[in-house]
């Protein structure tokens, strides 16, 4: 899929305020810092579309960018940053399930992992959560380039398995990003593209 168009509609706290037309769209979400700004960047081929985080945990809002006037990409507020009070974490939590819970026009989240780290609680009960829930999503593992070709397939190996023990019969479909390099830009697309097409054609 080539991006012609990619614009910034509107920052929501409440999801009864999102966009009212049923355009699909696809939800970006991960822990703090994991890459998500710079991925939407790097996907939309613009800077500065998604804000690149100074202050992790601040912002709070579901934000919506219309992608060729045909589809929105979601970027939803990054989770797990630790200097939060209790209060602010269920807060949040309600306002993540509300936003899975009742988008009906959500075709499918992208949950990022930034690949050199090993599997962390918070994203594997995450991904629990949305398998429990029903709600289709993939994992896109981040910031490729930081490791070696090995390294790399020795940690996505590694957290295949570590799914495969836990709650997963098989493992989630699954992409590897670069956001210096642009890896992963074509799959993703391509990926959505090619659901946009079967949601056309339905
Ligand atoms: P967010 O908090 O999830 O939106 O993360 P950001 O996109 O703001 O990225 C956090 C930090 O990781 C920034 O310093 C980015 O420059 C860096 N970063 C993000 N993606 C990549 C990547 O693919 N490769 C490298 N080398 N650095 C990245």
């Amino acid at each position: 899929m080539q991006i012609k168009h990619a614009e910034f509609v509107m920052s929501n706290s409440k999801v009864a305020h999102c966009p009212k037309d049923r355009l699909p769209e696809y939800a970006f979400i991960g822990r703090s810092n994991v890459g998500k700004s710079s991925l939407i960047n790097m996907l939309t081929e613009r800077k500065n579309l998604a804000k690149t985080s100074s202050t992790p945990g601040k912002t709070q809002l579901i934000n919506h960018f219309l992608i060729n006037k045909n589809w929105y990409l979601v970027d939803l507020p990054g989770y797990g940053y630790a200097r939060v009070s209790k209060k602010a974490k269920k807060e949040f939590q309600k306002f993540i399930t509300d936003y899975f819970e009742k988008r009906e026009q959500l075709v499918s989240a992208f949950v990022l992992i930034d690949c050199r780290h090993d599997p962390q609680p918070i994203d594997l009960e995450f991904m629990e959560y949305l398998g429990e829930s029903q709600i289709p999503f993939s994992i896109i593992f981040t910031k490729a380039d930081k490791l070696k070709p090995q390294a790399l397939a020795r940690n996505i190996e590694d957290y295949k398995a570590k799914l495969l023990e836990g709650a997963w019969m098989e493992v989630p479909n699954y992409f590897i990003s670069s956001s210096s390099h642009g890896d992963g830009r074509d799959d993703i697309l391509n990926y959505i593209g090619d659901i946009n097409k079967q949601i056309a054609a339905d």
